[in-house]
């Protein structure tokens, strides 16, 4: 394999859901990545909170399995994309053409390189699960910012 190559895959980012059917790659340097409380993203999940990293423009792709994602998208929330064969969560993406992305973070196959710096819709986090004391800003809802994809 040329050098060439060898350092432009050493740059891409990959990931998928459980059964093996979604592929995805990121081809450059996420940007950063939130932790959301909402009540959605904790039906989603089963989890607490969900982490999820915001690719830059144009660097997300599916590379594997279009046909089986789909897509739950409620009138007052972003689009939410999972694996129909399996559950996996994969993203969700603003319905408003900003454009951004959250790819949800455990679906990648290795570390991403960016850590969470935020968490977002504290006002319904579950009461079981504290939001823990790390120091980062909280938000009510969003920061504002325009950087998750509404979720709530
Ligand atoms: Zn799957
Ligand atoms: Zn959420």
């Amino acid at each position: 394999m040329a050098a060439t190559s060898v350092a432009r895959m050493a740059n891409v980012l990959t990931g998928g859901c459980n059964c093996g059917a979604v592929r995805y790659e990121v081809s450059g340097p996420l940007t950063g990545a939130t932790y959301c409380h909402c009540k959605r993203c904790q039906r989603r999940s089963g989890a607490a909170a969900s982490p999820s990293a915001h690719p830059a423009p144009g660097t997300f792709r599916i590379t594997k399995g279009e046909h089986v994602l789909r897509c739950w998208a409620p009138d007052d929330g972003g689009e939410k994309w999972f694996c129909s064969l399996c559950g996996s969560s994969i993203y969700a993406q603003r319905r408003d053409g900003s454009g951004t992305i959250g790819i949800r973070m455990g679906t990648f196959d290795n570390d991403p390189g960016v850590r969470p710096g935020s968490h977002v819709w504290c006002e319904s986090a579950a009461a079981w699960e504290p939001i823990p004391d790390d120091g980062l800003p909280r938000y009510p809802r969003t920061t504002g910012a325009g950087v998750e994809p509404r979720t709530s």
